[in-house]
């Protein structure tokens, strides 16, 4: 078994940044997929700058290539009600957010797996699993019959109507919205300026939302609320898209690209590590895209479990890294699924009372900045907080800056970034430290660095931070026994 690769199901960009992640710690890794290419349609467009700094980690640069922005705008019939920024401090790597097609996401992880020899075999459909204490054994569907692989590890990142799952008995637990959207992509020249743009009762959509965001090429994606009432299948007919797109873009010349009617879900599976089983993704959680967070948060599940399913295959017990995996990433999970229910709602309040609060609500933030916070047209993703990680240690001494459990910000540190400059094992942060860091990737914080007021640093602080970026433990009197204790702890070596 030790000599089979791991396999990882779905290419989608969860399953293939699990790949890329898992390859370039050296580990052997596969993937199969039941599809013959990158996901069509349209489907996530907005990246978040954690998961821009993952994917730097992992050699992907797409800011080039997408449409970079920070500015959201929010309007109620034909009023611009307010407008608010999601990186007003400036000075990180990434920006806020990139826009771009899922499906050019994905072939850039596949052009760094095709660089590193990773197999990528399309037309490869799961239809059985049975796991086993030492691995797991997959029945496989190919176009020259029926294939038996067995892999010492399997990673189910085969979306939201996994095989896995089912073959696994694994309930989702949650609810559907019943409420439909229309999401379509329009090719059209426009100078609005590069924003989200976010409407509740738009005088071209009455009584409903629409969304509007730009993306590469003068695409435009555009997300029309349609009402639990209306019927998808005559929504999806062109003589009925074009008149609400003409509805709303007026004279304006476009080309419908694409366009689907979706409903949404908003639901988890009840622990996503199984033995040799491990669920990321969609497999395992599924979020309205109010938000962004559900590519984005695949990529973060990716990030947390990669490092520790590594360290793992090379001795560590699986029993406090898989369990903190399954702890951390299902409390992620539950943060997300929280923000998108709530942002759901609001867009789609059900009863009159929703109604009425929500339109007070709206009313008041056009001129009192401290109704803006309950104005919920999507909470976009942001790094998860780990309140409860067993890889973290106690924290004292801190006013401010990251605690255990929190990804760190960026800063520059002269002619480098803090977040690029962390190693593949865990790092030490120091701050007029002189702590030595054996084993550990060392970063001495200069002192003019921005970096200082993040973290709520003073001469001779140290933050040892994990592989995935997050704080492990901090102090601002650091000893060598404090660092291999938060060390032991954060790498899973003891509890
Ligand atoms: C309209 C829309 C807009 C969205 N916008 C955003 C956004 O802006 N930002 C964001 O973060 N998220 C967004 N999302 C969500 C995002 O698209 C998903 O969260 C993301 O695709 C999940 O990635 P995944 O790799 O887990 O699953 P998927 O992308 O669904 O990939 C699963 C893969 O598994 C393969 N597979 C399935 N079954 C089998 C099998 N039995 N055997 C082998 N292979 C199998 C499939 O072929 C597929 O390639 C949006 C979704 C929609 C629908």
């Amino acid at each position: 078994m030790a000599t089979n690769p791991i396999l990882v199901i779905g290419a989608g960009p969860v399953g293939l940044a699990a790949a890329l992640d898992l390859a370039q710690r050296g580990q052997s890794v596969e993937v199969l997929d039941a599809g013959h290419s990158v996901s069509d349609g349209s489907r996530a467009i907005c990246w978040a700058k954690r998961t821009l700094e993952i994917f730097h980690r992992l050699g992907l640069e797409l800011v080039p290539s997408g449409i970079t922005w920070q500015r959201g705008r929010v309007f109620k019939g034909a009023r611009d009600l307010y407008q608010f920024d999601l990186q007003p401090g400036g000075l990180q790597q990434q920006p806020a957010f990139i826009n771009l097609a899922q499906a050019d996401v994905e072939r850039a992880l596949l052009d760094q797996l095709a660089g590193l020899g990773v197999p990528v075999r399309r037309g490869h459909t799961v239809v059985g699993v049975a796991p086993r204490d030492n691995g797991v054994s997959l029945e496989v569907e190919t176009a020259d019959g029926q294939l038996t692989l067995d892999t010492p590890w399997l990673l189910a990142c085969d979306g939201a109507r996994s095989t896995i799952r089912r073959c696994l008995g694994l309930p989702f637990k949650g609810k559907v919205f019943e409420d439909r959207f229309l999401i379509a992509d329009v090719r059209m020249a426009a100078d609005y300026p590069t924003e989200r743009w976010f409407w509740f009762d738009p005088p071209f959509h009455p009584g409903q939302s629409a969304l509007l965001h730009r993306q590469p090429n003068n695409i435009w994606r555009i997300d029309l609320q349609l009402g639990w009432d209306a019927d998808p299948d005559h929504e999806r007919q062109p003589a009925q898209i074009l008149p609400r797109l003409h509805q709303m873009l007026g004279d304006r010349a476009f080309e419908l690209v694409w366009a689907s009617v979706y409903t949404f879900q908003c639901r988890r599976i009840e622990r996503f590590a199984h033995g040799r089983v491990l669920f990321a993704g969609d497999s395992a959680h599924q979020v309205s895209p109010f938000g962004a967070r559900g590519a984005n948060s695949g990529i973060q599940d990716i990030d947390n479990l990669v490092w520790k399913l590594d360290r793992v295959i090379r001795g560590a017990s699986p029993e406090t890294l898989l369990a903190s995996y399954d702890l951390e990433r299902i409390e992620a999970a539950d943060d997300n699924i929280g923000h998108s229910t709530r942002s759901t709602d609001f867009i789609a309040p059900k009863g009159p009372w929703a109604q009425a609060l929500r339109g007070a609500v709206l009313d008041l933030a056009a001129t009192h900045a401290f109704a803006r916070p309950m104005v919920n047209s999507g909470r976009l993703s942001q790094a998860s907080v780990y309140r409860a990680s067993p890889l973290s240690s106690a924290d004292t001494g801190f006013a401010a800056g990251p605690k255990p459990g929190m990804a760190i910000p960026d800063a520059p540190l002269g002619d480098r970034w803090l977040i690029s400059s962390l190693g593949a094992g865990a790092s030490l942060v120091r701050f007029g430290a002189t702590l030595p860091a054996p084993d550990l990737t060392g970063i001495d914080v200069p002192a003019d660095s921005v970096a200082w007021t993040r973290f709520d640093a003073t001469p001779g602080t140290a933050y040892l931070v994990r592989p995935d970026g997050y704080v492990a433990a901090r102090s601002r009197t650091p000893t060598p026994d404090w660092l291999a204790t938060a060390t032991a702890r954060a790498m899973g070596a003891s509890q």
